[in-house]
């Protein structure tokens, strides 16, 4: 039987450790799950902390994610590469090494202990919508709303674009 994938939208962020290669090693294993497919990635942005105070800048980026894993699965994939990245849960929104997030999957609404899509904070986030918009400027959310409308409001307060876009 055809295997069916949904598209899903991935968050990245590291601000400790050597974000960029934080970034870039969990790229490489995104790309090796299984089942998968990493079908693009935004450019690399900086953006300034949120949470903590004294924490540095973080790298921000956002990966398209074609996928035939069912999102709890895709979420304890993406748990265990924080893991092996060295990912420790401190202080909420404290300093880390790598977080991913899921941000979007197909247009569905999951509301699990565990996991809720769309990711509930990333209609605030900037160093979100705008890589998000890159990779997909036409999408549409599940209520209906336009990336398009939310990225113009969002603005780009403490975002820097670092590197552009590519796609494989
Ligand atoms: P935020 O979720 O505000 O970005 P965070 O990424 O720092 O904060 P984490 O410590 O990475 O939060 O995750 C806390 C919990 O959030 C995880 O244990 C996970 O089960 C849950 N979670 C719920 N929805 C999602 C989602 N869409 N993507 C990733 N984790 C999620
Ligand atoms: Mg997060
Ligand atoms: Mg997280």
């Amino acid at each position: 039987m055809a295997q069916v994938f949904i598209r899903s939208f991935i968050g990245l962020g590291s601000n400790l450790d050597g974000p960029v290669a934080q970034v870039e090693r969990a790229l490489v294993a995104l790309a090796q799950l299984p089942d998968s497919r990493l079908s693009a990635v935004s450019s690399l942005y900086r953006s300034a902390p949120i949470g903590p105070p004294g924490q540095d800048d973080y790298i921000n980026a956002v990966a398209m994610f074609d996928t035939c894993l069912p999102p709890l699965a895709l979420l304890d994939a993406l748990q265990a590469i924080e893991k092996q990245q060295g990912r420790v849960r401190g202080e909420r929104w404290g300093a880390r090494s790598l977080d991913l997030d899921l941000l979007l999957y197909g247009g569905e609404v999951i509301s699990e202990a565990r996991l809720s899509v769309p990711h509930p904070e990333m209609l605030r986030r900037n160093f979100v919508l705008q890589p998000l918009f890159e990779l997909a400027p036409e999408l549409s959310f599940p209520d209906g709303s336009s990336l398009r409308e939310r990225v113009a409001h969002c603005g780009d307060t403490g975002l820097v674009k670092l590197r552009e876009a590519r796609r494989s």
